[in-house]
Order: structure tokens, then C-alpha cells, then sequence
């Protein structure tokens, strides 16, 4: 009887019974939908932000998307550490790098989406070819596409000719692919470095055209049951080519790539 009389007390008006949830649902709604806002922090875990509406949260090493609602510390952490351990710790100015890097590379991507898949490994073959024979970028604009399309035109036809016209050979193409290639090598390089049990390396002097101090590091390791030998990297040395120098420049490298916990040698040829 209390309760039944209670209940009456609270809803003194019918008419109000349909009009008393609506309000509570809204006011619900309003804060179940918060909008977090990214911050600049965010980048010293890997993430920038993206240009949508609300803003989400984008990793500059896999490009993975984290939604708004999930755009916390945490969250990215847990990403950084389970997907890319290697990075975990790494200072703000990588991440800003790999940032510009990812920027470039999206950029190029939605250019090259208007070349056809073919024509686009054909641009990379030509590139490799010119890097390999070690010629000047421009060789391939100047002279192998010019070549080709009048051999095309004599032996073919003149829509073949056409064809091969859509193949970017630019200078600055050509640059920025044989660019890619030398990385992806570096990358896979490096990947089986992380897998081999031990490594060594041989650091080797040389100078460019400018007369400026560079260092060679080959790298050695045992690939299954070969032991296999390639040029990790080669970088300019900002002063002289002293011991505190050199161990500036690949301390750098391997603290950018990998902690390396299984060289085993290092030796310099020409070097002091
Ligand atoms: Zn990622």
C-alpha cells in the first residue's frame, strides 16, 4: 500500500510519463560520446594524428588507426610494445622522422594510385637497373625511356610506343625510388641480422665526390648454414673520421633500428 502510494507521489501527472526518460537518455548520451582531443605527447608513443573529424589517432610505423574513443596512453603503449618492441624507449625525434616519412610515403602513394601496377614496376625495375649499373638518375629520362619507345615504335607498333610513355622515369622519380629500394634492402638486412645468433662487423673509410669523410659498415652473419656479407650502411661523418665519431654514427643507427645483443666483432680497415 506504502509503495503503491509512493509511486503515485512521484508521478502526479500521466501526462508526463513518456516526457520523465527522455531527458535522462540525453543527458547519457552527451557524455557517453566525449571527444578526446590528441595531444603532442601522443607522437613520443608513436602516434600522430589524423585530419578526420573527430580527430583519431594514427601510428607512424604500421599506419594502424586507433578510433578517438581509444585514443589514450595506454592504448598506445600497449600498441608500441606488442607491435613494435624494438621502438619502445625511442626518443620523440624518431618518431617525428618516421612521421615525415609515413607523410611522404602516403602522398606517394595516392600519386602512384593514378599509374598503372604494371607501369609502376616497371619505373621500379628501370630504377634498380640504373642503381645497380651505378649511373646518374637522369640517364633514365635522357636516354633508356627515349630508347625504348623508339625501339618499341621500329619493332612494334606505335601503341606499344604509347604504352611505354606512361612509365614515370623523372629524375626525382628515379631518385626517390631507388630511395625505397636501398631501404627495403637495409630492412631485410636488418631482419635477418635480428634472426641469426651472432654478427660482426667491418667499418671501411671512403670519400664522396666532395671530398667529405664517409664510413662503409659491411655487416657479416651466418644465414642458415651460409655466412653472407652486405653493406648495412654508409653514412657522411660530420668531422673527422676519429673513433669518438664513428661511434656516434652507428650507435645512432642501432639505436634507431635494433639493440643489437649479438655482435660478436668490429673490425676497421682503414680507419683510425
Ligand atoms: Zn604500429
Amino acid at each position: 500500500m506504502d509503495r503503491f502510494l509512493i509511486s503515485n507521489n512521484k508521478k502526479p501527472n500521466d501526462g508526463t510519463q513518456n516526457s520523465e526518460p527522455a531527458p535522462k537518455k540525453k543527458k547519457y548520451d552527451e557524455s557517453s560520446v566525449k571527444v578526446r582531443r590528441y595531444l603532442s605527447e601522443y607522437l613520443g608513443l608513436g602516434f600522430s594524428a589524423t585530419k578526420s573529424d573527430p580527430v583519431n589517432a594514427q601510428c607512424v610505423l604500421c599506419g594502424q588507426v586507433l578510433a578517438n574513443s581509444s585514443m589514450k596512453p595506454a592504448h598506445m603503449n600497449r600498441h608500441l610494445s606488442t607491435v613494435h618492441p624494438s621502438h619502445v624507449g625511442k626518443p620523440i625525434e624518431f618518431f617525428k622522422r618516421k612521421q615525415e616519412a609515413f607523410a611522404s610515403n602516403c602522398l606517394e602513394i595516392a600519386k602512384v594510385a593514378s599509374v598503372s601496377s604494371k607501369a609502376l614496376r616497371a619505373s621500379y625495375a628501370v630504377s634498380y637497373l640504373v642503381a645497380k649499373q651505378k649511373k646518374p638518375h637522369t640517364i633514365a629520362e635522357c636516354l633508356i625511356l627515349p630508347a625504348l619507345v623508339k625501339v618499341s615504335e621500329i619493332m612494334f607498333d606505335t601503341k606499344t610506343a604509347t604504352a611505354l610513355q606512361s612509365i614515370p622515369v623523372s629524375n626525382n622519380t628515379i631518385s626517390r625510388r631507388i630511395e625505397d629500394i636501398a631501404s627495403d634492402i637495409v630492412m631485410q638486412v636488418i631482419e635477418q641480422i635480428k634472426l641469426t645468433k651472432m654478427f660482426a662487423l667491418q667499418l671501411d673509410e671512403s670519400t664522396d665526390v666532395s671530398g667529405e669523410a664517409q664510413v662503409i659498415v659491411f655487416v657479416r652473419y651466418q644465414d642458415c648454414s651460409d655466412i653472407r656479407e652486405n653493406i648495412l650502411f654508409c653514412q657522411n661523418l660530420q668531422s673527422r673520421t676519429t673513433g669518438e665519431e664513428l661511434f656516434k654514427v652507428i650507435d645512432k643507427f642501432f639505436a634507431e633500428e635494433f639493440v643489437p645483443q649479438n655482435l660478436v666483432g668490429l673490425v676497421s680497415i682503414s680507419l683510425q
